[in-house]
């Protein structure tokens, strides 16, 4: 057992014991429990009331560009494989039409946006002239407020100073850099070729140009990785000084994702030398100062996600966590998913069928849900357990007029193994994750999944740790 702070204790036989399949809840109900008798017309109502429904004027807005020029093996996303660029070309036109299209729903005046974001795939797989339309389209039919949060996930095998200038022109002011690990051995067998040099030039250019939060993502378990390795890319990284850190698991599931196909089992670090990593990267993080935020998440004390969990403020959506309170979230592109008032709806996943929609003059939707009371409480609950590691019974009565103890009492009693285990405390009117069970915070949240409670699907999802 290694204890990193008042905070975090690492203790891998609790982890060995308690680590189970299980999603990572960007949203509750899971997008696997989508329905496809939710369709464009079914949203469309929760887009119209929605100032009158959620009461809450902001908008956060997500757009997909799915495109890359290279594979990298790891990948789970959705995206495309292209070198040609008149295909981005033609999905921002539809980009636009969607823009229109969501947007015309909404009630005048309701368009103030205060968080957006660029996801991929690789955003800047954009041109520059592609980049500025794209935020112009977004413009035209939204306004982004002054102090908004507007952040872009970047590749920098694929930017150059220039880009970064003019991503700080268009208004963004959070960038998340892709860096996985700077290990050529872990570089080759993923097919990731990504120098240090270009990496640290995109950071120096994003704090040049304004930027006011840098993001630098790593993912431990790839193949050929060892602690050692892994151990120099940290000390490079963290020499980098960004202000938050994500550590994603990798999750091997070459059945599901085809690109893993090409990784080679025996390259696969053992589950033990991947704790030791996560170990070794967890305690080399709380030394240089960062706080654990959640899941696989770090933070410097004084960056607003830090901040946002000491005043309860945190939240978690598709992106993440976030300091921004439960906005609605209006996506664009294939794949994304939408959060409006008491609904979620995702669109199609290809190309093809996104345009043909478009060309319809129909809302490319073709999965969703509307949810009930249950599931709106169980959301409540997994977003506190995942953001502040406890539950205030008390507040949960109050906000649901339920009668906890009665209402979850299969749940009570499934954590009780947890609660001897040393992961949580249960006690009057609170339920606290203790700092061994802050690494297995999805593990108890899962306790509180309804869908998984009921058929016990958990072997599709990847490990938690
Ligand atoms: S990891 Fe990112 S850059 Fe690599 S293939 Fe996937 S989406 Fe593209």
């Amino acid at each position: 057992m290694t204890s990193f702070s008042d905070q975090l204790v690492f203790d891998s036989q609790i982890i060995n014991r308690f680590d189970v399949n299980g999603p990572r809840y960007t949203s509750y109900p899971t997008a696997d429990r989508f329905v496809e008798t939710f369709t464009a017309d079914s949203c469309r109502p929760w887009l119209e009331k929605r100032t009158t429904v959620t009461n809450r004027q902001q908008l956060s807005l997500y757009f997909h560009i799915p495109f890359c020029n290279t594979i990298c093996y790891y990948c789970a996303c959705n995206k495309i494989i292209t070198k040609d660029h008149g295909r981005s070309a033609k999905y921002l036109k539809y980009l636009a039409k969607e823009l229109a299209l969501q947007s015309s729903y909404l009630t005048d005046g309701d368009n103030e946006v205060a968080q957006l974001h660029w996801g991929g795939g690789t955003p800047t797989f954009l041109s520059h002239d592609e980049m500025r339309q794209l935020m112009a389209a977004t413009r035209r039919h939204f306004r982004l407020v002054e102090d908004g949060e507007y952040s872009i996930e970047v590749d920098p095998r694929k930017v150059n100073r220039a880009t970064v200038e003019l991503l700080g022109e268009l208004g963004f002011n959070r960038m998340s850099v892709g860096v996985q690990d700077f290990d050529e051995s872990v570089q080759q067998a993923v097919n990731r070729i990504q120098s240090e040099a270009e990496t640290f030039a995109v950071i120096d250019a994003a704090r040049a140009s304004g930027f006011g939060s840098i993001s630098i993502d790593l993912i431990y378990g790839l193949p050929k990785q060892t602690v050692s390795g892994f151990e120099r890319t940290l000390d490079r990284v963290i020499a980098a000084n960004p202000d938050r850190l994500s550590i994603y698991n990798y999750a091997h599931l070459p059945s599901l994702f085809k690109p893993q196909r090409r990784i080679l089992e025996s390259d696969m670090p053992t589950a033990d030398s991947r704790l030791q990593i996560l170990s070794m990267a967890i305690g080399k993080l709380t030394e240089a100062g960062y706080v654990f935020i959640g899941m696989d998440h770090f933070a410097k004390p004084d960056d607003e996600l830090a901040i946002a969990q000491r005043e309860g403020r945190l939240h978690r959506n598709f992106q993440g966590y976030s300091t921004h309170s439960d906005c609605d979230m209006m996506s664009f592109g294939i794949s994304s998913i939408s959060k409006v008032g008491p609904s979620y709806y995702q669109n199609v996943k290809t190309l093809d069928e996104y345009y043909d929609r478009l060309d319809g003059g129909v809302l490319p939707i073709y999965r969703g849900l509307a949810l009930d009371a249950d599931d709106i409480l169980r959301r409540s609950i997994i977003q506190s357990l995942m953001c502040h590691f406890e539950l205030s019974m008390a507040a949960v009565e109050a906000a649901h007029q339920i009668e906890f103890r009665t209402y979850f009492a299969p749940e009570l009693e499934a954590l009780r193994e947890m609660v001897e285990g040393g992961l949580l405390r249960i006690e009057e009117g609170r339920i606290a994750v203790l700092p061994p069970g802050r690494m297995l915070v999805r593990a108890i949240s899962m306790v509180f999944d309804k869908f998984l409670r009921a058929d016990r699907e958990s072997k599709r999802y990847s490990k938690v740790i």
